[in-house]
């Protein structure tokens, strides 16, 4: 049933003939995922990226993301380029950190994802931190 010769494309949904794929590993020869037109077109936006600094897609990301947050996409990107307020780590390209969101929709700072994660854990009840502030906190 299968064809050896052709490969499904991810990128465009369709079998195309083997050598319009890269070959991945010469050895096992393993090949691309995706076609060569729809890996070049892939790169070419990734590409976009890195040379733009701000690809469309990030800024539209952002605009939408600020706008849930009732911020604009200045002020949205002032607080997440700064440190946590939480753990002091400052914000990184990889890992940036983004607006601190109380539990009443209400934004009130800057964290990691870390810190955010951990309010998460504690079930983001204010009264669970309370206790075990009070237990971590040592006496003078
Ligand atoms: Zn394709
Ligand atoms: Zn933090």
């Amino acid at each position: 049933m299968t064809n050896t010769d052709q490969r499904w494309c991810n990128g465009c949904g369709k079998f195309k003939a083997l050598d319009q794929f890269y070959l991945k590993n010469r050895s096992t020869g393993r090949r691309d995922f995706l076609c060569k037109s729809c890996r070049s077109t892939k790169t070419r936006e990734a590409g976009s990226v890195v040379t733009d600094g701000v690809s469309g897609w990030a800024e539209r990301n952002i605009r939408a993301k600020a706008s849930k947050l009732g911020l604009s996409a200045e002020e949205y990107r002032e607080l997440r380029d700064r440190p946590c307020d939480v753990c002091q780590r400052p914000s990184t390209e990889d890992a940036p950190n983004s607006p601190m969101v109380a539990p009443d929709d209400a934004v009130v700072g800057t964290w990691c994802r870390k810190c955010a994660s951990a309010w998460g854990f504690l079930g983001k009840d204010v009264a669970t931190l309370d206790r075990l502030r009070a237990l971590m906190a040592k006496d003078d």
